[in-house]
């Protein structure tokens, strides 16, 4: 079967699945609780797609291309029976890297269940180790060590290297770089240094709040020295590096100061259903009611390849003044 190419050249390799739009945390750069508070209306479960439908929508990707699957959220582990879809996902044909994003905080629970479903891999937020700035920052008075503990169950359920996802936002947790680096110096984990983003409509960016990649990379190499390394594979979003004395490798993705567009392989799906082309998206494609129309697998190929045929997405290449009022998806229901 011949692979879908985009606009600009990028075929599809990373499908990102999101399996709730519900997180137990409110992160202020993600799901602030001004806008997510108790009124919020989220999905109801008859919304939501299935096990059985979700596997079928990786099962089609997987024959266009797809490689990699990421369960996000929301909060994925808040998604009830999680392994059994691992489980179900972990035997298609053609993916062969099945991973999650989770803030860590049902990671301790859940981290057996899920390796024995056949989990390879997992990546933790964790925005700060002071529990005053992690408070602060999840908004949901979940301390950092609760968090540590989900790392280290999933590292002893064979889930590792774990891939740490700290947010860095200035005057918040920049001070706290360092002192994340290394604490995971040395343990195989890698630590990513990501770059505060506009995603949604709801955390009032500012550029003023972005801690330049460089900025964070020269403040931890002036403590440990770093040298650059090759990615792992085309299209990976983190720029990587190596502690020069051996003592591992962290990484930063910079989508604000080094966009990354060109060589972007992702499409989301969302937890009801459709899909989106980019982070950024304004508007995503309808695929449940296809599904629950009683499309065939021909249609919903077509129509998965005619969605990616026409993709032009290249926000972060493009983020200025006149992208500022776009009424983007919220991160927290396509997933990052
Ligand atoms: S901004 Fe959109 S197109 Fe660019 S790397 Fe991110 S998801 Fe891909």
């Amino acid at each position: 079967m011949t692979e879908p190419i985009d606009t600009l050249g990028r075929p599809l390799r990373d499908l990102r699945v999101s399996v709730t739009d519900r997180c137990n945390f409110r992160c202020t750069y993600c799901m602030p609780r001004e806008v997510f508070g108790r009124d919020y209306q989220f999905l109801e479960r008859s919304l939501l797609l299935t096990f059985e439908e979700i596997t079928r929508v990786v099962r089609l990707a997987a024959g266009l291309g797809v490689t990699k699957v990421r369960l996000t959220g929301g909060e994925p582990l808040l998604r009830k029976g999680l392994p059994d879809l691992v489980a179900m996902l972990a035997v298609v044909e053609g993916i062969d890297d099945l991973t999650l994003t989770t803030n860590g905080s049902l990671l301790a629970r859940d981290a057996v269940a899920l390796a024995s479903a056949g989990l390879r891999r997992v990546s933790v937020s964790l925005d700060s180790l002071d529990d005053a700035t992690f408070m602060a920052m999840n908004d949901a008075g979940f301390p950092a060590s609760k968090v540590l503990e989900g790392i280290d169950a999933a590292a002893a359920a064979g889930l590792g290297p774990i891939k740490i996802n700290m947010v860095v936002k200035r005057g918040v947790n920049d001070g706290d770089v360092v002192a994340m680096a290394e604490r995971f110096r040395g343990t195989g984990h890698i630590v990513r240094f990501i770059e505060y983003m506009d995603v949604g409509t709801s955390n009032g960016w500012r550029l003023d709040d972005v801690v330049p990649a460089a900025e964070v990379l020269a403040a931890i190499s002036k403590r440990f020295p770093l040298d650059p390394i090759a990615p792992n594979y085309p299209g990976e979003v983190a720029n990587r590096y190596r502690y020069r004395d051996g003592g591992g490798e962290i990484g930063v993705i910079a989508s604000v100061t080094r966009p990354f567009c060109g060589s972007c392989t992702r499409a989301r799906l969302s937890a009801e259903g459709s899909l989106y082309t980019c982070l950024f998206a304004t508007s995503g494609h309808d695929l449940r009611a296809r599904l629950r129309a009683g499309a065939t697998d021909d249609d919903i190929l077509d129509t998965l390849r005619s969605i990616w045929t026409r993709r032009g997405d290249r926000y972060s290449e493009i983020r200025s003044e006149a992208t500022a009022g776009w009424q983007k998806v919220e991160m927290s229901y396509i997933g990052g």
